[in-house]
């Protein structure tokens, strides 16, 4: 049983599984490896003056599996459960875990078998998105978006920054306490 399954390991899954792993949480993701980040050459990444979206990926889960979370190449089919006992169900198996975060970027068709409510997307070429509130939470209690299928503006310092902000939400309902991760400067 993990803590967290992740759907989509692009900058908001990945972002999501670091600071979840990093917080000493049991995480899975899950990906289909079918970012559109992987397109990009990226010169707008506050920090990083210029990468290519391949490395932005591919740094992003190393970071993530740095502290433990395990990335699998598998297409998400549906999640089924309830919070606390979810199932994702891929096309190869299936994975148990308390609670899922939707990291899909572009695509949103695990909803329907899901029962998770979508509506219109309202950024440029943005079709479908997870009807989420403010904390990334979806219509079923348990299960949270995060990144462009979240409605989040499309670009990799926001959908990264909204998986982080989406795992944070998270892990503070796992702790029962808002978490904080701060590392000091080493002397
Ligand atoms: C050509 C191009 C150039 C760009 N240039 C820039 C730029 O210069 N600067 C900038 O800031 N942004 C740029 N972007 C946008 C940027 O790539 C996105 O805004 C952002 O990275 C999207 O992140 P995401 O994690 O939401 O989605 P993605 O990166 O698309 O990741 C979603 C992941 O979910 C997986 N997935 C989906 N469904 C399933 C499923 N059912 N089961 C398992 N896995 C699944 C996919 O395989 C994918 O890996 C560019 C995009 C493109 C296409």
């Amino acid at each position: 049983m993990y803590d967290i399954a992740i759907i989509g390991a692009g900058p908001a899954g990945a972002s999501a599984a670091l600071f979840a792993a990093k917080a000493g949480k049991k995480v899975v993701v899950i990906d289909s490896d079918q970012s559109v980040t992987r397109r990009a050459w990226i010169e707008n990444h506050y920090g990083v003056a210029e990468i290519t979206g391949p490395d932005l990926v591919e740094t992003g889960k190393k970071q993530a599996a740095k502290f433990g979370a395990e990335f699998i190449t598998d297409k998400a089919t549906a999640i089924s459960g309830e919070a606390g006992g979810f199932t994702v169900k891929t096309e190869a198996g299936e994975y148990a875990a308390s609670h899922v975060i939707v990291a899909s970027g572009l695509m949103t068709d695990v909803a329907e078998a899901s029962g998770l409510q979508t509506k219109d997307g309202t950024e440029p070429r943005i079709k479908t998105i997870f009807d989420v509130d403010a904390q990334g939470k979806t219509n079923k209690a348990g299960i949270w978006a995060a990144g462009t299928c979240a409605g989040v503006s499309m670009h990799t310092i926001v959908t990264a920054g909204h998986g982080a902000a989406v795992a944070i939400n998270v892990i503070s309902e796992l702790n029962g306490a808002r978490y904080v991760d701060h590392d000091v400067l080493k002397a």
